[in-house]
């Protein structure tokens, strides 16, 4: 396990503390017991049980929340460009996906997930693939993230592969298989959802089930929706409803649920949305590079949504960093809705503590709060690239592109230290990463996977 050399009851000292979006820093320090945060502010009691540690200048912030990623796609980089959703799933993405293998999927995993925390991003939400989404799991618990991960359901639709295509009912029970065993594992580290794909790649009779259970289980469903105009048409012509009116009339919405993009949805959406308390996670940098659109972020939070933020893939964005997609989000907006609409506080807010309720963990993580689990990031205030008086928020949204946390804590754990990540040795997982994608292209040229990988 990570951090096992790390105390138990902890204390940093010296530090100032922005405890949640919009509250005034807070100076003194901050106290973890058992991956819990049990004390904060100035002046707390001298305790000899609890290893004091220094970090004066410090400043320390929520860990952000990286509300939506593709992990087995980590080795997929450039190998996808140039295409709208259709053609990049069908052409690129579902073939790269299918002649994955367990060494290639550990690679793509350890890659992601070390990218990740280096970024600041200390919560995962997963979509997984169709085999082997154990490996996932394994590579979260070994690397110390925290993560809601799935297993990808997919049994429908136009031009996928044969290997990533399974009977409704292997889906099921290989999904709740996988919540048996792994959800609440880690010390509740790692939680499992279902992750159907979209409209267009699972069965409404699935669907119908999976809601279902997911409500009777109190299980999270995650699933793409309305990202693109084709996915909307496709789904009216398969379904007879836009994706947001079908996963209601299914059910989807009476369980805990998280649609990622609603790029292309309508204002009776946005309200049903709001109404069945559904979180919605905005992936800017990969609407904008698939050419899909931007999505109506800031109507969905004015609704009352909880919007949550996501890199996607590598494939659709090249970089897991939460901060990045904070910049964006917040410049698009201004474009789509005028400037001053939509606040840094607001948008920092979507990678913080909206970001968590989005995915269901609103209660557990998203700010520093006594009770609340610690995850947190810490960065040198002396280094930080903008003045000392302008509100971190507006600092972290706009002008933190290339900073890293110097110390990243997940579940009271330290994962990154001096910048540098301590559960995993990054050169090897570079070095195995790039291997496994040398591999993973052979196997496709020499047409071992199943699906045939058009040329540019
Ligand atoms: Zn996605």
């Amino acid at each position: 396990m990570p951090g096992e050399d790390w105390p138990r009851r902890w204390r940093m000292e010296g530090v100032r503390l922005l405890c949640a979006p919009g509250e005034p820093l807070l100076e003194g320090a901050i106290e973890v017991a058992d991956g819990c945060i049990t004390a904060l502010g100035p002046n707390l009691p001298p305790d000899a049980q609890i290893t004091s540690l220094d970090r004066t200048g410090m400043l320390v912030i929520p860990g952000f929340v990286q509300g939506h990623i593709h992990l087995c796609q980590s080795l997929f980089q450039g190998l996808a460009e140039g295409r709208r959703l259709d053609r990049w799933l069908r052409e690129r993405i579902w073939p790269l996906e299918a002649a994955l293998d367990e060494e290639s999927l550990r690679a793509a995993a350890r890659w992601g997930i070390a990218q990740t925390l280096l970024h600041g991003g200390t919560t995962i939400l997963d979509m997984g693939t169709v085999h082997d989404t154990d490996v996932i799991a394994e590579t979260a618990r070994e690397m110390g993230v925290r993560i809601i991960l799935g297993k990808a359901l997919m049994d429908a639709g136009d031009g996928v592969p044969p290997a990533l295509t399974q009977p409704p009912e292997t889906a099921f029970r290989e999904a709740l298989a996988l919540h048996d065993r792994w959800h609440g594992s880690a010390d509740g580290r790692l939680q499992v959802s279902f992750a159907p794909r979209f409209t267009l790649s699972v069965s409404g009779a699935l669907w119908r089930q999976l809601a279902a259970e997911a409500r009777r289980r109190g299980m999270l469903v995650h699933t793409h929706a309305s990202e693109t105009p084709w996915e909307n048409e496709r789904c009216r012509e398969m379904h007879g409803l836009t994706p947001v009116r079908a996963l209601a009339e299914w059910g989807v919405f009476d369980a805990p649920s998280v649609l990622v993009h609603t790029v292309c949805i309508d204002e009776e959406e946005i309200d049903l949305l709001a109404g069945h308390g559904v979180g919605v996670i905005h992936c800017p940098g990969s609407n904008a590079k698939l050419g899909s659109g931007t999505a109506p972020a800031w109507r969905l939070h004015a609704a009352g949504v909880a919007v949550g933020l996501g890199a996607d893939g590598v494939a659709c964005n090249d970089q897991l960093s939460v901060p990045a997609e904070m910049r964006l989000a917040a410049q698009l907006q201004s474009l789509r809705e005028g400037p001053g609409v939509l606040s840094a506080r607001e948008v920092f807010a979507w990678a913080t503590d909206r970001g968590a309720a989005a995915v269901n963990l609103g209660d557990r993580i998203g700010r520093l709060a006594v009770g609340r689990r610690a995850d947190l990031l810490l960065f040198r205030e002396a280094e930080l690239p903008w003045p000392p008086d302008l509100p971190r928020e507006q600092g972290f949204v706009y002008a933190s592109a290339g900073l890293r946390p110097a110390e990243v804590i997940v579940d009271g754990r330290q994962l990154v230290a001096g910048g540098e990540l301590l559960t995993g040795d990054l050169s090897t997982i570079r070095r195995e990463a790039a291997q496994q994608r040398q591999r993973l292209l052979a196997r496709l040229e020499r047409k071992e996977a199943q699906w045939e990988f058009p040329a540019n």
